[in-house]
């Protein structure tokens, strides 16, 4: 018998089936007559090994592949890679954000294993979106031609619609984003709940990383209720900030929510304060965006800066960052193929975050349809309604009767 030795994938034998997981957090469940219909087979080391020809074998996967979805919430996911035929440049959601400066972001994943109150994209465990996850060496490739075509010094800015450590294939992604050589730093936001002393150790050896930590609250109750889930265990949380602030460079980011934690902020200032290697602190203001949670009443700018210009007084310590701190430098733009206004013919090629929403394909770019529901392989007009930083929104052209 052969046998799979996949990197990305296990098999895990059950009473309903195979279950084949993809990339840590994604599954479909093989039937056993799938299988037994092919000929002999068994899980062996959490692979599969198979008396039948390996093109039956591949069917079945490419099958499942389609069928994936999230082990955390049940939602739909669809797998983005080299052979897809979806381009990378688009979507908000997925695959490269090129914003005409020097901080790149990218999108290897969408899922999250919170539930933040104040989550400005609505992820999280009660989500129903349909997620995302992109081949590491398609991304990679991707934003390698960006860099190298500029030829600058930028900063990778690992920012997904999720927690990024969800990301299976994360540890060989900053393996590559390390070794490039006109990549000065790697930044990932993070809740930081996945992060072991022994991830911390590891991540030790990528000497460009910077990692932001959403920190809310001292109080265990406060912090459970503003990450939205109960078994939140902020003990496990501060110890990876305490053990990891002397191994990667680290930003604490609170985010001020009233009604939640403006009475935390102060005992994390003083908590921080007390630590052998001090993480930067970067408190930030809640602000509600029209695809996030509605958490509270956002305070003022000036209510949230003379918070902070009394808290920089009260305790001696710097909470304002700004964008020296992040140097930022502008970059120029990537071509456009259309702009606000065209029309132009596409070709769908699936459903986009929002179920009953769909994503089409034209010149090398993603243009998300809010509102169409997806038929594989339609075609449709398209008039572009969004074309800022090469993130399309488009709306269908209706025919003239
Ligand atoms: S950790 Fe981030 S992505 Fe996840 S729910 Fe909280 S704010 Fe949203």
């Amino acid at each position: 018998m052969q046998k799979t030795s996949f990197e990305t994938i296990q098999f895990h034998k059950t009473k309903e089936g195979v279950v084949f997981t993809f990339l840590d957090i994604f599954k479909s469940l093989i039937t056993f007559s799938e299988l037994d219909k092919l000929g002999v087979w068994e899980v062996v080391d959490k692979q599969l090994a198979y008396s039948f020809p390996e093109k039956q074998l591949d069917r079945i996967l490419d099958k499942h592949m389609e069928q994936l979805t999230n082990k955390l919430t049940g939602n739909k996911v669809k797998y983005i890679h080299e052979n897809s035929g979806i381009p990378l440049i688009g979507n908000v959601a997925f695959g490269i954000a090129y914003r005409d400066s020097s901080i790149i972001e990218i999108k290897p994943v969408t899922s999250c294993n919170l539930d933040c109150v104040y989550c400005s994209i609505s992820e999280g465990l009660s989500s129903k979106k349909n997620d995302f996850v992109v081949q590491r060496e398609y991304l990679v490739k991707e934003l390698f031609k960006i860099i190298e075509q500029f030829n600058q010094s930028v900063e990778v800015h690992v920012g997904v619609q999720g927690e990024p450590f969800l990301y299976g294939d994360m540890d060989g992604l900053l393996e590559d984003l390390q070794a490039h050589p006109l990549i000065h730093t790697i930044s990932i936001d993070t809740n930081a709940t996945l992060l072991t002393e022994s991830r911390l150790d590891k991540l030790e050896s990528i000497t460009k990383l910077q990692l932001n930590v959403s920190l809310d609250a001292m109080d265990e109750q406060v912090a459970k209720k503003v990450a939205g889930i109960k078994h939140y265990n902020l003990k496990h949380l501060l110890n990876v900030i305490k053990y990891g602030a002397a191994k990667v460079k680290m930003i604490v980011a609170p985010v001020l929510t009233r009604g939640y934690n403006e009475n935390e902020i102060e005992k994390i200032i003083q908590w921080v304060k007390t630590l052998e290697h001090k993480p930067i602190l970067g408190i930030q203001n809640y602000l509600p965006y029209k695809t996030g949670r509605r958490a509270a009443k956002p305070y003022s700018w000036d209510e949230f800066y003379s918070m902070i210009d009394t808290w920089e007084k009260r305790y001696n310590i710097k909470l304002k960052l700004s964008a020296e701190d992040f140097n930022i430098k502008k970059m120029p733009p990537l071509p456009k193929p259309f702009k606000k206004g065209d029309i132009i013919g596409v070709k769908l090629v699936c459903e986009d975050r929002f179920p009953g929403s769909s994503i089409a394909i034209a010149k090398n770019r993603t243009i998300s349809v809010p509102g169409l529901k997806y038929i594989p392989k339609k075609t449709v007009k398209l008039e572009i309604i969004r074309d800022k930083h090469n993130i399309f929104t488009g709306k269908v052209v209706k025919r003239k009767k």
